[in-house]
Parts: C-alpha cells; sequence; structure tokens
C-alpha cells in the first residue's frame, strides 16, 4: 500500500540525523522514492550530504532559505530541469527567535512574530506554490507538512510559534481548497514532542517529554520513524480521499483532558 517507487518528492527541512524530516525522507526512500533534499545554507549543506549519502539512490542536493522568494524560485526551476515532474512535498520547515520561546508571550516583538510566521507558515505557501505545476503535470500530489498542538491550546514557552502553527494549520485547509481541483492533497501531521534541533530551543522540553510519558493513553512518548510511517501513508495511494486534515502521531496525548 505504502509503495512509492517511481515516485519523486521534495523533502524540505533536513537539518541533521534527529530532524522529522530525515525520518520521513528515509522512510519515502526506503520505499523507492527518489528525492530531492534541500538544505538552507552552506553551514549545513555538510550535514545533509552526508545523510543523503547514506539514501539508497543519492537524491539532488539543493540550496533553500525559505524566507527568499529568489532561491524558491531557483529551486523549482532546477527541479523542473533536472526531474521534470513532483509527486509528494514535505516541509518541515520551522523557526522563531529562541527569546520568544522563553520570555512571556505578552513579550513576543513584531520581528519574531513575522520570522515565525514567515519561516513556520508562509513558507509552506510558497512552496505549495512551486511544486503545484510539478504535480499538476503527474496528474496529482500530495503535501505533507509538520504541525503541533500548541496551535490549538495554550503549551507554555511554545508562544509565537504556536501562533505560527495555527496559520500553517489554516493554510493547510487554504491550500487543499485550493490545489483538491489538480487532484492535489494538503495535509498535516502533529508530532507528540520528539528531541531535535527545533525542540531544544523551546524551554522546558525535558519536562514536556516527561509530562507525555505520564499523560499520553499511551504512556510513552513518540518517535520519529512514527511520524515518518504517517507520512507514508499521506505520500501514499491509501490515503487518496484525505486532504485539509490534521492527523496526530501523539500517543493520544491530545484526546486528554486532564
Ligand atoms: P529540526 O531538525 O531543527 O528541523 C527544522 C528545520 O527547519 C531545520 O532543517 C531548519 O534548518 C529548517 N529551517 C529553519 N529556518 C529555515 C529557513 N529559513 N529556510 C529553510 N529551512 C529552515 O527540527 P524538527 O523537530 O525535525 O522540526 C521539523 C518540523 O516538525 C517543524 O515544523 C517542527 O515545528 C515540527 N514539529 C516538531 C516537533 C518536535 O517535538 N520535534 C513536534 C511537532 C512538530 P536550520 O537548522 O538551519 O534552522
Amino acid at each position: 500500500m505504502n509503495d512509492l517507487s517511481g515516485r519523486t518528492g521534495l523533502v524540505v527541512g533536513v537539518a541533521n540525523k534527529r530532524s522529522l524530516a530525515w525520518a520521513i525522507a528515509q522512510a519515502a526512500a526506503g520505499a523507492g522514492a527518489q528525492l530531492v533534499l534541500t538544505f538552507q545554507n552552506e553551514r549545513l549543506e555538510e550535514n545533509v550530504r552526508g545523510l543523503a549519502a547514506t539514501l539508497p539512490r543519492a537524491p539532488l542536493l539543493l540550496p533553500c532559505d525559505v524566507t527568499s522568494d529568489e532561491q524558491v524560485k531557483a529551486l523549482f526551476t532546477t527541479i523542473e530541469q533536472e526531474v521534470g515532474s513532483l509527486d509528494f512535498l514535505i516541509h518541515g520547515a520551522a523557526f522563531a527567535p529562541r527569546e520568544a520561546l522563553t520570555a512571556p508571550f505578552t513579550q513576543t516583538s513584531r520581528e519574531a512574530f513575522h520570522v515565525a510566521l514567515d519561516v513556520s507558515a508562509y513558507s509552506l505557501v510558497a512552496l505549495a506554490a512551486g511544486a503545484a505545476p510539478l504535480m499538476a503535470k503527474r496528474g496529482g500530489g500530495s503535501i505533507v507538512t509538520l504541525t503541533y498542538l500548541g496551535s490549538e491550546r495554550v503549551v507554555p514557552n511554545y508562544n509565537v510559534m504556536g501562533v505560527a502553527k495555527a496559520a500553517l494549520e489554516a493554510s493547510v485547509r487554504y491550500l487543499a481548497a485550493d490545489l483538491g481541483a489538480h487532484n492535489i492533497r494538503v495535509n498535516a501531521i502533529s508530532a507528540g514532542p520528539v528531541k531535535t534541533l527545533a525542540a531544544a530551543g523551546i524551554a522546558g522540553f525535558s519536562s514536556m517529554l516527561q509530562l507525555y510519558r505520564e499523560r499520553t493513553p499511551l504512556k510513552r512518548n513518540i518517535e520519529g520513524a512514527e511520524v515518518a510511517d504517517m507520512a507514508l501513508f499521506l505520500l501514499s495511494h491509501a490515503s487518496r480521499a484525505v486532504t485539509g486534515e490534521v492527523l496526530f502521531v501523539d500517543a493520544g496525548f491530545h484526546a486528554m483532558g486532564m
């Protein structure tokens, strides 16, 4: 059901081996997909290049800082020239200035608000707009982004990132409505906490992991591989009627009242 042979996908948001986007890239490549991976800047290029070398088939590696319209445009121009078309897009880019994830939310600066929403929410819109024509060539496609429960409930220190995730999830629904006529589906996976580079920026992250172990119905934390399995489902034929959805991979935490 989850066979991706003959499919090509773009994965944005691999920083290191702990990245959720990397777990998804590995699973998609294992299912037979050919990948295009991006790196944000030269500092991260070597990391991503090292990881890419471990995949069964060498991916195309391209730079993309998602805050740059020029780089996003150049990314899709190169993909069109080198690959021709796309079947899926994994969006795992997010960022908020560290001080916005430690100080009270009331003190969020205009700049921090702008940066968090630009990198973490608008980037999905920009990348979906670039990917859609390449997916239309294939008769459709699947776009998957990563979100967190802090979009709809207050989670201590998640702050402006929660606001960005609310915008991201709303964007998922609007994109799904726009792109559905081209058989392009757009969904989000709402993951439980996993210790990654981005997570390390959230104050009190370790106690969050502990709280999830105590309070989730499954009494445990989740792993990147479990997020990747859900992503494979969303990329595959099995989810062909699912779009505009936020699916939780959080050991059931979202279901609990207390
Ligand atoms: P991660 O490994 O740090 O991934 C975040 C990625 O976003 C990094 O590759 C980062 O690159 C990239 N990024 C930041 N600014 C960018 C820019 N301007 N242009 C291009 N890329 C940029 O952390 P992660 O936890 O796997 O995060 C992936 C996604 O999952 C995020 O949307 C996150 O909010 C979401 N999520 C994570 C958790 C969790 O607990 N880990 C839970 C739910 C949802 P740099 O390293 O260069 O900044």
